[in-house]
This record gives structure tokens, sequence and C-alpha cells, in this order.
């Protein structure tokens, strides 16, 4: 085993490797970017090709490019492998089945079920021919390894019998079933859909009913095992990924034949929650890959309503959600088999979930009162789980526009909406959660430690860079005359250890002085955060002591100016 690992190290760089999942930039020898392993907004991760491993600061995670794979993507080192082999075109030489644990026989029963299932709806016209006509291909029912289970007892089970798995391994997997002493398979006349791994392999099925009796559930699923767990796995993945990465975003559906069709018809960066509600390790998963995510659910259905909450985390977690809305009564792959173009339409015609939700609010009610309630009620929550409090003043904004309320009351009805709280989301632990607990006047603290590195470096040198004159006058003009003299008489000793600190950080001018104005430029934002958060705290001291309308339009001003001069400093930053 142990060779191949060498092997596939040999041919991946460890750069290239981690490079092909998020975004590095360059810091001297080694790179760094935005830790994808807890939420934060300054970068704290580092990769070292020299070391060949990568390290986060904020959360401590570290490790090689197998470890890397198999936190990233939710495999055990078995399944890191197969996929790191994969890309580095690297055999495995196959194990001697004895050394087999437990695990792994559980992978090959499920495998075995699969191939089994497949050769069964080969030969099954009834099931081929309701896929053909739900328009899937011969192609795709291959390469989806899509199979049949025939409404038999104990089909699945006498043939892994054959195969030397014993009965507990079959429950164990999910197989079967168990009912006193009489034991049956758990799929039966049904269309059967395998579950892949990350990395591909098999470890769950999805049965839909062929024939419906009415009585049994029209989607099956395999039970929670140790190879399945619902919350963590989106139908799809495996072969999303690296089109979610590529193009910088994902599309959400519900079912398998949705998804399938999406696939089918070109939509290859489309995941599915494959029918249970979306948790927030579905969310951690997406996000590593692409911030932005388009749902396209039926808006009316009750598993879209489920996710409601999960919505609002992916806000509070600075993810951009969108809805596509579909013709009613229309779900994403019946549309796709029937009007191709009418599906990219409402992909391209896709709104921000706060806009859905208002439009909604706005096209069901006409009496005043009644919008600004169920805006209170529909809407709000969403706007109060935004991340960024910019954003925040703009749907604020948006909504005393179209729905003709004053901003200050909509700012009061936002104090009361009840904040997500994260430990009541079902699913739990996930990291993701952890947000940055950085707080502003720190982040603050360290950008000025950094610039003012940078300076006490240039000025210690015959001849410093030229942007350094003009850089000190916009520091002096950020931070005020006071903190910036107080700065410049920084004691020698401190001086020479922040000067160390950006000769090491920085091997050449050029790289210093591009981030020097970057630096500044964040400086910038951050001081206005904090003025605009102030700026809202005052307007929300300003309603609760009923301050006249002139004091809250004034305060409420000062917010609005705030908030263009962040935009405006975005667009410079870009
Ligand atoms: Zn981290």
């Amino acid at each position: 085993m142990s060779s191949s690992v060498d092997k596939i190290k040999e041919r991946l760089g460890i750069v290239d490797l981690i490079g092909s999942y998020i975004k590095l930039d360059r810091a001297g020898n080694s790179f760094k970017a935005r830790c994808p392993f807890h939420n934060e907004k300054t970068p704290s991760f580092f990769v070292s090709p020299e070391r060949d491993s990568y390290y986060c600061f904020g959360c401590g995670a570290k490790g090689d490019i197998f470890t890397f794979v198999e936190e990233f993507e939710g495999l055990d080192f078995r399944g890191a492998l197969k996929v790191l082999a994969e890309r580095a075109g690297v055999e495995l030489v196959s194990e001697n089945p004895k050394f087999r644990d437990e695990r792994e026989k559980l992978f090959e029963a499920m495998e075995e079920s699969t191939v089994f299932f497949e050769h069964n709806l080969s030969v099954a016209s009834e099931a081929s021919d309701y896929l053909k006509k739900r328009g899937l291909s011969d192609k795709t029912i291959k390469e989806w390894r899509i199979g049949y289970a025939p409404p038999l007892w104990n089909n699945l089970e006498n043939h892994l019998k054959t195969k030397g798995f014993s009965a507990s391994q079959m429950e164990k997997a999910g197989l079967v079933k168990k009912d006193g002493g009489r034991s049956y398979d758990r799929f039966r006349g049904r269309i059967i859909f395998p579950i892949f791994d990350s990395s591909g392999r098999v470890i769950a099925f999805s049965g839909r009913i062929l024939r419906d009796d009415g009585k049994s559930a029209k989607y099956l699923n395999s039970p929670e095992t140790e190879l399945f767990s619902k919350s963590r796995v989106l139908y799809g993945f495996d072969r999303a990924k690296l089109a979610i990465k590529r193009m910088d975003y994902s599309i959400l559906v519900e079912g398998q034949m949705d998804l399938i069709m999406c696939h089918q018809a070109g939509y290859v960066n489309a995941v599915a929650s494959s029918g249970t509600a979306l948790t927030a390790n579905h969310l951690e998963i997406l996000k590593r890959l692409s911030n932005r995510v388009i749902t396209a659910f039926d808006a009316d259905n009750a598993g879209f309503n489920a996710s409601a909450r999960a919505w609002q985390i992916a806000l509070s977690l600075g993810m951009e959600v969108k809805i596509a809305e579909l013709s009613k009564g229309f779900d994403p792959a019946e549309l796709i088999l029937k009007n191709k173009e009418k599906w990219a339409m409402s992909l391209k015609e896709s709104k921000h979930i706060i806009d859905f939700y208002l439009d909604r609010v706005l096209s069901e009610e006409s009496d005043r009162r009644k919008i600004a309630m169920k805006i209170k009620d529909k809407v709000l929550p969403f706007i109060s789980a935004l991340e960024s409090n910019i954003e925040k003043s703009h749907f604020v904004t948006k909504i005393a526009d179209t729905a003709q309320i004053k901003e200050e009351s909509i700012w009061a009805d936002l104090k009361q909406v009840k904040i997500v709280a994260n430990d009541e989301f079902a699913s739990g632990n996930a990291k993701i959660l952890r947000k940055d607990d950085e707080p502003q006047a720190l982040r603050k603290d360290s950008i000025l430690r950094r610039i003012a590195g940078i300076l006490f470096w240039q000025e210690s040198k015959d001849k410093p860079f030229a942007l350094l004159d003009k850089a000190k006058e916009n520091l002096k003009n950020i931070i005020g005359e006071k903190d910036f003299n107080e700065l410049s008489q920084t004691p020698e000793s401190s001086k020479d250890k922040l000067i160390f600190e950006a000769e090491v950080y920085y091997a050449d001018n050029k790289v210093a002085e591009k981030d020097l104005g970057n630096l500044i430029l964040s400086l910038e934002e951050e001081y206005l955060k904090i003025k605009l958060d102030s700026a809202i705290k005052e307007l929300h001291d300003a309603e609760r002591v009923k301050s006249g309308e002139d004091e809250l339009r004034k305060i409420l001003n000062k917010c609005q100016s705030l908030v263009k001069q962040l935009e405006g400093l975005k667009k410079i930053g870009k």
C-alpha cells in the first residue's frame, strides 16, 4: 500500500492539488488561502510546498494531500486514496482479501448489489421503459448505474449469500431487514438509484416504486449505516464537485430524477439533497467549493419550506442563495424533458432568496397592513440572517421603496426578529458553524500591524518604494492624526520586530508595494464597518427612546452614506 501512496505524492504536488479545490495566493515561499475548514474572512490557512503540508493558524487543521482530501470531501483514507490515485493516474494494487476490514466488506456488498441490480434492469423491460419514458438515455442509465429490484422477498439476499457475504454484513449494509426470525430484502419492486460517496463508491440506495400500489412509500432510502449518513451526502456530488469549483456555483435540486436529468442536459454542477431537508453539513460541503448556490425547488413544496432555516444559515455564512422559480406543477426533471429552454430561462432569471420572498408577499397581498406583517414574518428572518450590514441596509431600503414602509420601522422590526440559533439546527456540529470569532477591532489591529511593518521596513531602507509617502498620507486620513503620530513614535525595539516580520514575509518590494495598497483598502473598510455598526446601534437606541423624526432621518442618512462609501471601496478593490 505504501508504494501507491508514495507514487501519488510524487506525482501530485500539494500546491496544485489543494489549488484545485480552493484559491491559493502566493505568500513568500508558501501559499495562503481562506481556510476551507473553518469560517473566516482573513486567510490563515497556509500551504508549504517545501514541507509538503498545510497548516491553519485559525483552527489547527494540518496534514498532507491525503488528509486534505479526506477532510475536504468527507472521505475515509481509502476513499481519498481512490480519488488521488485516479487524479495521479496511479493504479492501485488490490490488497489481499484477508486484510480487508469489515468496513471494506460493506463497500463490497454495496458494489456487488449494484452490479446485481444493474443486471436485473437489463432484463426488466417495464422498469427500463419507465426510465426511458422519463427521458433518461441508455448512456445515462449506465453512467449512473441505475438498476432494478424485482418484487421478490429474498432475491438479493440469496445472491449475496452465494457471493460469500454474511447475514450480519447484509443487515449492516442496510440491504436486508430482519423481522423476528425472518429476513427479507429491503428493496423490492423498485427502480434503484445508487448513491455514491465523493470518491464514487456506492454507499446507499434510493429505490423508487415501479408500480404504485397506494400503500408503499414512493421513495425508499437505505437506512443510516456505517457508510451512509444522509445529512452529509449530496447525491451527484462526486460528479459535480469539479464543475462547481470551475463554474463557481452549484445548482441544488431535490430528487434523483431531477439531478440526473440536470446532468444529462449538461448542467453538471447540480447536486441533490435526495429527499431529506437540507442540512448545515450539506451547506458546508457546497460552501467549500463555491459561495453561490441556485436552488430549483418547487417553492410550494414541503421540502423547500423545511429548508428555510438552512437557507438562513447559508446567508449568515455569507453565501449567496438564489431561487429558480419553476412553472407551477413542474419539477426540474419534467421541465428539462418538456421544455429545456424554459428550464434554462428559470435558472437565468433566478432571484436572490430575499427578493423572491419579497415579491411573493407583494403579489399575494394588497392590504398595506397585511403586507407589513407578512414581510416581518416571511422576509425579515432572512435579512436578519445576512452576514453583512451592507447587504442588510440594501434590502431594508429596497423593502421601504417597494412596499412603501418607513425604513425606520423596518429596522425596528428587524431587531425583534429572532436570530437563527445555530444550535437549534438539527444536524448539530458542522464545523462551518464556528463563525469567524475574530472581533472587528482585532482584525483592524492585525491589518494595522502589517501595514506598520511594511512602512517601517521601507523607511529603514536607502531606497524605499515610490508609494511610501502616498501610503503614509492615506493611512493618516484613515486612522486620524492622533493615532498616526502615536504610531510614528513606536519604540525602536518594537519597530525592529515589525520590520523583521515584514522582511521575512516579503521577499521583494514589488509584492510588498502591491500588498500595502490592498492592506490600506482593507483597513479603510474595517474602519467604515465599525462606524456603520455603531451608526446602526445609534439608530436602534434612537428608536427605543422614541426620538423625533428628524433625528432618526439624520442617523439613517449617516448609515446610508457609510454603506455607499463601503460599496465604493469594494469597487476599487475589484
Ligand atoms: Zn482553519
